[in-house]
């Protein structure tokens, strides 16, 4: 069988992102070969509901034939133009024009990139550019958020906080550092909005202070929800409060996008829900929506322009082959007009009924959360829902709940803190969120009659 032979060659020769590369060998790939809609098909031909639109990537759904003609388009009549010499196309302008005038405040400027992590690296190079080109070279040290994801390139796995990415990379580097997060489930000051926002600014103070006063600090990053750390929603006004802060140390404050941006949490960025401004914005996924690789980092009129005059005549040294790729901003500017004609309309409605959904399962006897904002949200499962106890990872790894909702038709992540998350395409229906729900509760309830569970459940 095709598949099989698939599975073998997959199994000799594929190295899988983020996987225990001899658990995979055991289990084996599963092979995705179509889609559409919100639906994918493996190569058996077993249909599912993507609840996570790939990897939080493929906002608009699959199948759009109007993005496949952009792309095919665009490769017939230049499929590639570099940037360097001055060199450029006209999708790569017309994107960046248009980004522009939708980001928030004065983030008019716009460099691509390949994905997330090259555009956090790249955050990262402006930034100490910046600095340089400001007479504060002292300015070197950089301050995140524990729990949070900024890729993995060795600078954004050191400034992203799960110890996966760390162990035996010899990473976070010395000028990485960490405040803890808002986490509000789990949160020591409690489950008040104000006293988590007042004991994330004393970290933050403390945290500077530590370092050696705001006058070392470069930049501070922060997701407007933290994704890969757990779906980490912050009180209202936290980033507001945090941007402040920066605003008044004078450090750089830069809002990592990459999953909250286009449409995932309801408008195009979330940074305009949470009434900010940051200094530098970095997005990728819905950007293409994921048919095609591209990110990109937004820098605000004053880190672009102290950078431009710092220069002078001189080459800015950052920069990539693919750049601007002319076929992703292609893809790009149709999926914007996508999202403009309905899709993100249509998100905010799917995301109602998804929370609404999700929150219906809130006295299963292991859910111990439900948060989210939009179509981005988890539910966290634990054995004892006063204690807060989470799952018994060793008995029950994450590995089987995801099984369990894959036969049961649905993708979801699961993580191995036993959270669930959720990011279906912004086009589901109503009936492709009933289904998400539905096959949840099902997954649930095969989980609580796991007898590992039962065992820790009676505990
Ligand atoms: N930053 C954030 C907030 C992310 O969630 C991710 C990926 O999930 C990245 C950066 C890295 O993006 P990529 O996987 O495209 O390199």
């Amino acid at each position: 069988m095709l598949s099989n032979s698939l599975i073998e060659l997959d199994r000799a020769h594929l190295i899988h992102p983020v996987t225990s590369y001899r658990g995979h060998e055991a289990t084996g790939v599963k092979v995705l070969r179509s889609a559409e809609g919100a639906t994918v098909t493996d190569a058996s031909g077993h249909q599912l509901v993507d609840g996570f639109a790939g990897l939080w990537c493929v906002n608009a759904g699959y199948g759009h034939e109007s993005i496949v003609a952009a792309a095919s388009r665009q490769m017939r009549e230049l499929p590639y133009a570099t940037g360097y010499f001055s060199l450029g196309s006209e999708p790569a302008i017309r994107l960046a024009a248009e980004l522009a005038q939708r980001a928030p405040g004065d983030l008019d400027h716009v460099y691509f990139t390949l994905g997330g992590s090259d555009a956090v690296d790249s955050s990262v190079r402006f930034i100490r550019y910046y600095w340089h080109a400001r007479g504060e070279p002292q300015r070197d040290q950089f301050i995140s958020i524990e729990q949070g994801y900024h890729g993995s390139s060795t600078v954004g796995a050191g400034l992203t906080a799960l110890s996966t990415f760390h162990a035996g990379f010899g990473v976070p580097l010395s000028w990485q550092h960490k405040i803890p997060s808002h986490y509000v489930y789990r949160n020591p000051a409690g489950h008040d909005g104000n006293a988590i926002i007042a004991a994330s600014l004393a970290a933050l103070d403390a945290k500077i202070a530590e370092i050696g006063g705001p006058q070392r600090v470069a930049a501070f990053y922060a997701e407007p929800i933290q994704g890969s750390g757990g779906v980490l929603v912050p009180p209202k006004g936290w980033m507001k409060a945090m941007r402040a802060r920066c605003q008044a140390y004078g450090i750089l404050f830069v809002a990592d996008e990459v999953i909250t941006g286009f449409g995932r949490t309801g408008p195009l960025f979330a940074c305009s829900e949470d009434e900010i401004v940051p200094d530098i914005m970095t997005v990728a996924k819905g950007l293409t929506s994921g048919y095609v690789p591209m990110g990109a980092v937004f820098l605000s009129d004053h880190v672009y322009g102290t950078i431009a005059d710092a220069a002078g005549s001189s080459a800015v040294g950052q920069g990539y082959t693919y750049s601007a790729h002319p076929v992703s901003a292609a893809v790009a500017l149709e999926v914007l007009r996508l999202y403009e004609i309905g899709l993100l309309a249509n998100g905010v409605k799917a995301g109602a009924r998804l929370m609404a959904g999700l929150q219906s399962l809130k006295d299963h006897p292991l859910v111990g959360d439900v948060r989210g904002r939009g179509m981005l949200a988890a539910i966290e499962l634990v054995t004892d829902k006063k204690q807060k106890t989470p799952l018994p990872i060793a008995a029950e790894p994450a590995r089987r709940i995801f099984d369990r909702a894959w036969k049961n038709g649905l993708i979801i992540r699961a993580f191995p803190t036993g959270v669930l998350g959720y990011a279906p395409p912004l086009c589901c229906s109503d009936s492709d969120i009933e289904a998400i729900i539905e096959r949840t509760a099902k997954t649930l309830d095969e989980t609580l009659a796991d007898a590992d569970v039962r065992a820790a459940l009676q505990h």
